[in-house]
Formats: C-alpha cells, structure tokens, sequence
C-alpha cells in the first residue's frame, strides 16, 4: 500500500530580507506574484501524472512569507491541491505567518480554506533584539496576530522562536519564553541563531556581542526546562508540544517518510528519489522545474534513518530497521552505536529496540550524527 504524502509549498516573497535569513526569498519583487502563483499551480497540475490520487495527510505552505500574498492566491494553490490529491479531511495544513502580514480578514480566509495550524515568527519577545536581528515587527504586532488567530478561531498554533541572538543574555531569553508560554500556544520551536555565509549579520558580526558556546548551551537547557514545566515536551532537539501537537508534516520528514515540494528550491522525496527544483524564480516561472535529483542508495536510507531518527526525542527502533532493511541495526552500525553508548552520548530502553540521544547528546548531535553518515 502506498503511503501517505506530505507537500510542502514554497513562497518565497517576503517584505525585507532579515539580517540573519539565508532562506531562498526575496523582498521587493511583489511584481512576480502572479506568475509565480500560476507556475505553482501548473507544476500542482503537472505532478498529477506521477502523483494524482495519492492520499495527502499534511501541508505546509512556507517561506519567505505566505502571509505576504493575497489570500485568494493561497486558496488557488490549496483548490489545486485537492483537485490533484485525496486531501484527508483530518490533514494538517499549516501556513506560515509573520506578525503584521495577516489581518483578522486574511486569517479568517485561512480557516474558510481549511488551513488549521499557524505558524508565527515571534523570534523574541525583545523588540531591542528583533530589531538587531532586522525582524520589521515588534512583540505587539505579535501578540495581535495571535490574539486574532485565537479570535478566528485557530485552536493550533505554533510560535518560532531564536535564541543566542547578537546582545541576548540568558534573562533576556528567558523573558521571551516567559512570555511565550504564558500565551499558551501549542506548539513552540526553539532554534539556536547560526550565523549563515552571506547574510548581513555575518558580515557585519564582529559589530555584535554574541553569546558564547557555554552561554549559548545554558540558554538551551533553561528553554528545554522552562518550557517542559509549561506543559511543552521536546519531542525534536528543537521542538516542543503540548501533548497531541507535534507537527506532523516535519515528523515525516524525520521518519523518512514521503514528500512533495512545490515551487523554487523546494525538495522532495518519493519512490526513493530525492529531487529538487530550480532556485531561479526566472527558470520556474518559464516553466523549468528540477535541477537535480539523486537515486539514494539503501546506505543512504540507512545513514538517514539513523541521523533523522535520533533527533526525536522517542529515538529510533531496532525492530523498525530491520524491517525496513531487512539487516540489523548492530550488523551495520554496531561499532558506531557501542562508541557513542559508551561516551555517554545514547542510550537504549530496557527492550534494548529503542535507542535515544542523551542531554549530552542532544547538545553535541551534529558529532553523533556524523558518525553515521
Ligand atoms: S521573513 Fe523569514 S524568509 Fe523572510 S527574510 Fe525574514 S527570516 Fe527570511
């Protein structure tokens, strides 16, 4: 039987680019939403000969900012999905939103289209910090997006938070996520801020206080607890849930399961192939559409399953490899596994199937995912 699918669709337009963002978008180029939105929809169309039927049980519209474009635009792309998909009536359906792109009109349009969970950049709570970092909002265009989100009647919302931003301290952060909390969203997702090649605060980095390793570590485990003494678990390193409202659209990704993106940049994987589009908005909008595509071996599933699996927090199953592969999890990466149980970095259930990443390792998993590349 086939698996279900998630999509994803890329808008890639946003109002400014922020200091930090290496994301493919761009401001200043509205000029090109129409055709964009029309190229979206025929690559939806086009997939139909591959894809058509196939049953969909996640959506994520994502960024840039797809809160940015009109929002019949965002009811075209979802009318194209179901006419090309078996949409499940229970499907997640995310859109992502930046504070003071969607008013109470935009969002009720949302509902009507049968989108059910936002995503809202907040980043910080700290207006000094979302300025350092070029965010155009403040926490109170924050708090009336939520506020008009809760109004229309979304019952699942996630807030983006960044931590170790240039001039935070662990108070500060820990302001922001008194704050967040205290909103009670569902979900949370707490990334630490990398500092990208190319983007304006690299450049301009040594003009910045930034947080230390240590520091950086500290504000990490303070989050970690605050927010699981708020009723939020960390099912992923860097995301958290009140009970029932893990993402499912990223789960998929994390558990190797199937995917479609739309739209420029945006990757996917099916039938054990990974391919992905052209990140040249002028290439898509003539029509041209995968750059690349890799027939990944059964290493390479194995080497994923491996890395994307641990990073959730209920870790990746024995029995679950060996079905998949049909080898053992120990026959492949046995000395690996023994290396990093003995360093304290996994440990196994008592069944001796699951295996997790530690608090150590979660704070070094970057080291303990290479070792299974
Ligand atoms: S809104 Fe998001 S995608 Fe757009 S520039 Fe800022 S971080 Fe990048």
């Amino acid at each position: 039987m086939m698996s279900d699918l998630a999509l994803y669709v890329h808008i890639p337009f946003c109002a400014s680019k922020c200091r930090y963002c290496d994301f493919l978008s761009f401001a200043g180029r509205s000029g090109l939403i129409n055709r964009y939105i029309n190229s979206l929809s025929d690559e939806i169309s086009d997939s139909y000969d591959e894809y058509g039927g196939r049953t969909v049980s996640s959506i994520y519209i994502g960024g840039g900012t797809p809160s940015l474009i009109p929002e019949e635009d965002i009811g075209q792309i979802l009318k194209r999905i179901r006419e090309v998909y078996e949409v499940r009536p229970d499907a997640e359906i995310s859109i992502e939103v930046n504070p003071g792109s969607a008013d109470a009109v935009k969002l009720a349009a949302y509902n009507s289209f049968g989108i059910n969970r936002l995503s809202i950049g907040l980043q910080s709570a700290n207006d000094d910090e979302l300025s350092r970092i070029g965010r155009i909002h403040n926490r109170s265009d924050f708090e009336a997006t939520y506020r008009n989100a809760r109004e229309c009647g979304f019952d699942n919302i996630n807030t983006d938070l960044i931590f170790s931003l240039p001039g935070q301290d662990k108070d500060s952060f820990r302001r922001t996520i008194e704050y967040v909390t205290g909103l009670k969203p569902e979900h949370i997702s707490a990334y630490s801020m990398q500092l990208e090649e190319g983007t304006y605060l690299y450049e301009h980095s040594d003009e910045y206080e930034w947080p230390n390793e240590d520091e950086d570590r500290d504000m990490y485990h303070m989050g970690v607890r605050m927010m699981s003494d708020a009723g939020y678990g960390r099912y992923e390193i860097s995301n958290f849930a009140r009970p029932g409202y893990e993402c499912r659209h990223n789960t998929v990704y994390w558990r190797g399961g199937e995917y479609l993106g739309f739209g420029i940049g945006a990757a996917s994987y099916a039938g054990g192939v990974r391919f992905k589009n052209t990140e040249v908005i002028e290439e898509y909008l003539k029509g041209i559409r995968c750059s690349e595509s890799t027939k990944l071996t059964q290493a390479d599933m194995m080497s994923e399953f491996m890395f994307l699996g641990l990073r959730m927090s209920d870790g990746i199953s024995r029995a679950g490899f060996l079905e998949k592969f049909g080898k053992t999890m120990d026959e492949v990466y046995g000395r690996q596994i023994s290396s990093c149980v003995r360093d304290g970095l996994i440990r196994e259930d008592d069944e001796k199937d699951r295996l997790f990443l530690t608090e150590k390792g979660f704070d070094i998993s970057n080291y303990v995912f290479a070792k299974f590349l």
